[in-house]
């Protein structure tokens, strides 16, 4: 791998000291022999700045995390608020201002999902990061059924090419090769049914082929509905699967499916959450209300781990009982609801509330649609596409028949570069 850019002097001197000690996530740290880390200083709205005072728009927002701006005011001043009167307090057997308004502000927001609906999600549960999340609506849907009497459901339906994150339940129910291959033998084994991507529809048009996709999964559920406690899905988005896109007929069919059937349904919009897709909520698109929604990332504007797992009224009240019944979901992580991190989700509530973010969104969703314009006719460049602020160029070694490169080119990495 040849050189990847010059540093200034500061930056490539704390850039080499930086790799002593630290491990970095999802990284060969073999790599960082030629190609140095970015080391960050300082940030200041869509920027980023090392300790040269070369700046960098941070695209990735942060791993998908960042919503609002790096150093926003008006967060930092909420999580300051918060911190001259509680930093945290154990959430069971305690309760906070700030974890109380947050859920209520929440179940207000996931009202929109589908206003008439008779199942809203009423009962916030957190945790503090996007797999935990992810753990515990599998674990709730599962022991909710033990809990009404079905034991024999024990089984989960992921889609292909998903993502739900890298503890070993959300890494079962994950299909990304990548990440998950190695640890295959410790893996519980989801049902995988196709995805939907649409970048397989062919002559089809976007709904038509998303409708096709769900057949498999209709006649699966009619079949071993019995053994089956929920599907997981990404809606709309497949992120870390390559920011793969559906139509949003196939939520609505699997709602439906799922509520003949009477499998639950988990939405993970720990990614596609809070703006990103063009309205609040992904599904809201397909005016469905899940079993289960999953949040995170720009749950906090980018600021603190926090992850709630929103469910129904009817799901909360599968748990509760006399204790000695043991139905209670004996669940927990130490830094649950942390309130300087419900005090920065209130901050990011409050900016979505105090001006009209999804409308700008769309402007600026345009603007993105027309700067990638040029790309369509590259000729190694198989489709530009886009769902509200999430766009993706697809990179094929041939227009026509879509063949990719050969991973280990590691094309995103020079196209990084
Ligand atoms: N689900 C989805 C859809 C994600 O994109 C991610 C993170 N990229 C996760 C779950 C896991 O979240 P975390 O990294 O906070 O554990």
């Amino acid at each position: 791998m040849d050189n990847f850019f010059e540093l200034g002097p500061k930056s490539t001197e704390f850039s080499k000291s930086a790799l002593d000690h630290v491990w970095h996530p999802c990284t060969q740290m073999r790599d960082h022999e030629q190609m140095p880390l970015v080391p960050i200083a300082k940030g200041d709205g869509v920027y980023l700045e090392d300790f040269d005072g070369r700046r960098y728009i941070d695209g990735i927002s942060s791993w998908w995390v960042n919503l609002f701006g790096h150093v926003n005011p008006y967060i930092n001043q909420q999580i300051a608020n918060q911190l001259k009167k509680l930093e945290h307090v154990i959430l069971a057997g305690f309760t906070h201002e700030s974890v109380v308004t947050l859920s209520r502000r929440l179940v207000a927001k996931a009202k929109h999902l589908k206003p008439d609906s008779t199942q809203p999600l009423t009962r916030c549960f957190y945790a503090d990061n996007g797999s935990s999340a992810v753990e515990v609506a599998l674990k709730m849907s599962f022991h909710a059924c033990r809990n009404r009497g079905q034991a024999g459901k024990t089984r989960f339906v992921s889609l292909s090419n998903s993502y739900h994150g890298e503890t070993l339940g959300a890494l079962a129910v994950s299909d990304v090769g990548l990440y998950k291959e190695t640890y295959g033998p410790l893996l519980l084994e989801p049902i995988v049914m196709p995805t939907p991507d649409c970048y397989y529809r062919g002559e089809l048009d976007w709904q038509s082929h998303s409708e096709q996709a769900f057949k498999p999964m209709e006649e699966l559920l009619a079949e071993q509905h019995g053994s089956i406690c929920a599907v997981i899905v990404e809606p709309l988005v497949q992120c870390a699967g390559g920011m793969r896109m559906y139509h949003p007929k196939y939520l609505q069919l699997l709602r439906a499916a799922c509520d003949d059937y009477g499998v639950d349904l988990i939405a993970d919009e720990i990614a596609v959450g809070f703006g990103r897709t063009g309205t609040f909520f992904a599904c809201e698109q397909a005016s469905i209300v899940p079993d289960f929604l999953c949040l995170s990332k720009g749950l906090t504007g980018g600021y603190l781990p926090l992850s709630v797992v929103m469910t129904t009224e009817k799901m909360y009240r599968h748990f509760y009982d006399r204790y000695e019944t043991m139905k209670a979901f004996l669940h927990s992580h130490s830094y649950t609801g942390n309130p300087l991190a419900c005090a920065a989700a209130l901050a990011t509530l409050d900016l979505f509330e105090q001006s009209d973010v999804l409308g700008q969104n769309k402007i600026l969703a345009e603007q993105i649609k027309n700067g990638l314009a040029q790309l369509n006719d590259h000729p190694n460049i198989s489709e530009v596409r886009q769902t509200g602020m999430i766009a993706a160029v697809e990179m094929v070694q041939h227009k026509n028949d879509r063949i990719p490169f050969p991973w280990q080119q590691r094309r995103g990495l020079i196209v990084y570069k």
